[in-house]
């Protein structure tokens, strides 16, 4: 594949051939002729051909245009000519996008996980064209940046049965850990949410993505997903559409609903009270899927959203700013 300025020392290159800039010297001590001449222009020509197909200036984007880790990124891409399909690699996951008749655009929701470092990270494409055509490749860079995640440490008191579980208890988190290794790491092949995402609850978050928390004077790991303070019984609805996967209690989650948006993007919902669907239902975005409560750990009742794409967990706050096709 050509990357940019390969295509531009490329067209330089015919520019210059053309011109025939000095012909002279290049045939000197020979007597220019025709079919030197002809095999020259044949020659330039099966270099084009053989070369693999590439595309030439695509337009490509991020919504936001400058991406941070933790974030869920919209990704759009403009070819200059008609494509089949278009699949692309980011941070080593596979992207399949969709095609918006409306601007012409293909688009893919994508993500950065919380652990990439700040860099340049390429984005590879793959337009795929007839069956008799090879497919058309394009790539473009883009900068990570290091999102500012509190680090405010929050001291929270939980039952002892989440710190220092008993054997028993032990055997419970084992088989849910089976349970979400089973259903979480699926990818279904088809997109099925459409359009912007919008929030669970109607009320204020009280901690949001990243930041570090202590259980009892144990550091845990940053928090995943964002936090609102509802008391038990609000209704908690979907934030887009897709398929219900899981709908049953977890010992760390509790009550849990995880919603399968397809393309390997998940939306998890933890302490529920109460279920309003069940595993395999197609939900739409606002429908109810259940009722917040406190079940599982927690400090006390308050619905915990997580944003689960193709293994790593995203910023939901930062999702739902997203204006999505
Ligand atoms: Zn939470």
């Amino acid at each position: 594949m050509l990357n940019l300025n390969q295509q531009l020392r490329m067209e330089t290159n015919r520019t210059i051939w053309h011109r025939g800039a000095h012909p002279s010297r290049v045939l000197q001590g020979r007597r220019p002729c025709a079919p030197t001449f002809a095999a020259g222009i044949a020659f330039v020509l099966l270099l084009f051909c053989a070369l693999p197909a590439s595309a030439t200036t695509w337009t490509v984007t991020s919504q936001p245009t400058r991406l941070v880790n933790g974030a869920p990124v919209l990704f759009q891409v403009k070819p200059t000519t008609k494509l089949e399909s278009l699949t692309g690699t980011w941070l080593g996951h596979k992207l399949t996008f969709s095609f918006d008749p409306s601007s012409k655009t293909w688009f893919a929701l994508a993500g950065v996980s919380f652990e990439t470092a700040p860099g340049s990270y390429t984005l590879e494409l793959s337009g795929g064209r007839t069956a008799s055509n090879s497919p058309l490749t394009f790539s473009r860079k883009f900068a990570v940046a290091a999102a500012i995640y509190p680090k405010i440490k929050v001291q929270l008191a939980v039952e002892k049965k989440f710190t220092e579980p008993s054997p028993e208890q032990l055997e419970q988190i084992e088989e849910a850990k089976k349970v979400k290794q089973e259903y979480l790491g699926r990818v279904t092949a088809e997109r099925e949410w459409r359009g912007n995402f919008a929030a669970p609850v109607d009320a204020a978050t009280s901690d949001v993505f990243g930041s570090q928390r202590i259980f009892n004077g144990v550091a845990q790991r940053e928090h995943q997903g964002l936090d609102y303070r509802v008391p038990t019984g609000t209704p908690v609805t979907a934030l887009n559409d897709g398929t219900v996967l899981l709908a049953r209690f977890l010992y760390y989650e509790g009550n849990c609903v995880v919603i399968d948006h397809g393309q390997g993007l998940l939306t998890l919902f933890f302490h529920l009270s109460e279920f309003k669907v069940k595993e395999g239902d197609v939900v739409k975005r606002g429908q109810e899927i259940g009722l917040s409560g406190g079940t599982g750990r927690v400090t006390g009742p308050h619905l915990h959203v997580a944003v689960r794409w193709q293994g790593t967990y995203l910023d939901p706050a930062r999702l739902f700013q997203l204006r999505l096709p």
